[in-house]
């Protein structure tokens, strides 16, 4: 048993008394505070929930529980850009990279180097995405992983390398390999992968060169970025009655119309008019699920190593099954209308084929 299971499931029933307590006192105690702003309050958590495991709110919107740290390295992965602290998830999530990582190893790519995932509880972030808040979001480079192991500084400095030409948005054809087409294929081949972004030019790769098989190209969408990184989501987990699930992906392989309006100049004109706020700028606390309150104000685990995942990734790592247990609390969604819809790079799309014109995310 690691440290993980003994120290923090052993206290999980206990623990989540105390959070069912403060989700009930939470809007009382908090209510002179509900202003902040919700990236300030949770980029500034160090570490998880020590609570179960569940997702609140959406992708764009949102926060999480229970959240396990995947291990800076691995046998089939290093981990990257240490310093920012998202290396969490929900514990289905991290789970899935590795298995990512050793799946893809086998396929022979060299390994993944493990870009954002969350930061410890979720939320909204000081920089970068507007998604990744609630655990099942994850970022995964499309440079092989070195044969040596990365020191932290050339964790954070080392440049990912663009497969994209951004005046043409076509893929680098010397760039673009076979071993690339296979890890998305291994990436989408798992049930629970709803979604992957890429870069329309990858996309169109893909339309262009995949044959047998090309059902899996139905869950690859293309997106402005991840150009040197693709884009893994997951659904909404088991226990996460709080977690608003997204629409499904359009029928179909995405080769079509959808995808050659990426291919005009329409998505890369500049904005006009008056700068529209980001999102995570305008949202407070009183934006986000309730619950995210009592996730915010839950204990912390005694110590980053007492929840970071040791799957099945390689001898050194003993078996842990990932925890489950019941949700926190039953939170609805709270639709905010102060946040438009357009301020968050994955906000539900309108259900027709070609995406409309947005901002361009800084999401890099
Ligand atoms: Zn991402």
């Amino acid at each position: 048993m690691t440290a993980f299971s003994s120290g923090f499931l052993g206290k999980a029933g206990r623990l989540l008394m105390a959070a069912a307590t403060l989700g009930l006192v939470g809007t009382d105690i908090h209510a002179a505070s509900a202003s902040e702003l919700a990236k300030d309050l949770f980029g500034g958590k160090r570490l998880p929930a020590a609570i179960a495991p569940a997702s609140y709110g959406f992708y764009s919107k949102g926060c999480f529980s229970g959240g396990v740290a995947i291990a800076t390295d691995g046998p089939t992965w290093q981990a990257m850009r240490l310093s920012r602290n998202r290396r969490w998830g929900h514990p289905k999530m991290i789970a899935l990279i590795e298995k990512l990582s050793r799946e893809a190893t086998a396929d022979g790519w060299p390994g993944l180097l493990v870009g954002d995932i969350s930061q410890p509880r979720g939320g909204p972030m000081l920089t970068g995405h507007a998604s990744h808040q609630i655990g099942l979001d994850a970022d995964i480079w499309l440079t092989p992983m070195p044969d040596h192991r990365l020191s932290p500084t050339e964790r954070e400095n080392m440049s990912a390398v663009s497969m994209v030409n951004e005046k043409t948005h076509r893929v680098i054809e010397k760039r673009w390999t076979p071993a690339h087409t296979r890890l998305l294929e291994r990436a989408a081949s798992y049930p629970e992968v709803e979604r992957i972004l890429v870069n329309p030019g990858i996309k169109k790769k893909l339309c262009d060169t995949v044959t047998g098989d090309r059902s899996w190209l139905r869950k690859v969408r293309p997106f402005w970025g991840h150009d040197y990184h693709f884009h893994v989501r997951i659904g909404c987990q088991a226990g996460s009655v709080g977690c608003k699930e997204q629409d499904p992906t359009p029928r179909g392989d995405g080769c079509d119309k959808s995808l050659a309006w990426w291919f005009t100049e329409e998505p890369w004109r500049p904005a006009t008019g008056p700068a529209k706020p980001r999102a995570r700028d305008i949202m407070t606390m009183s934006s986000l699920p309730k619950a995210c309150r009592a996730v915010l104000d839950a204990p912390s685990p005694t110590s980053e190593a007492a929840v970071t995942y040791h799957g099945p990734g390689g001898s050194e790592y003993a078996a842990t099954p990932a925890p489950q247990a019941p949700a926190v609390a039953e939170t609805p969604v709270i639709t905010d209308p102060g946040v438009p819809a357009e301020a968050n790079a994955f906000a539900p799309r309108p259900s027709v084929d070609i995406p409309l014109p947005r901002p361009r995310p800084a999401n890099k």
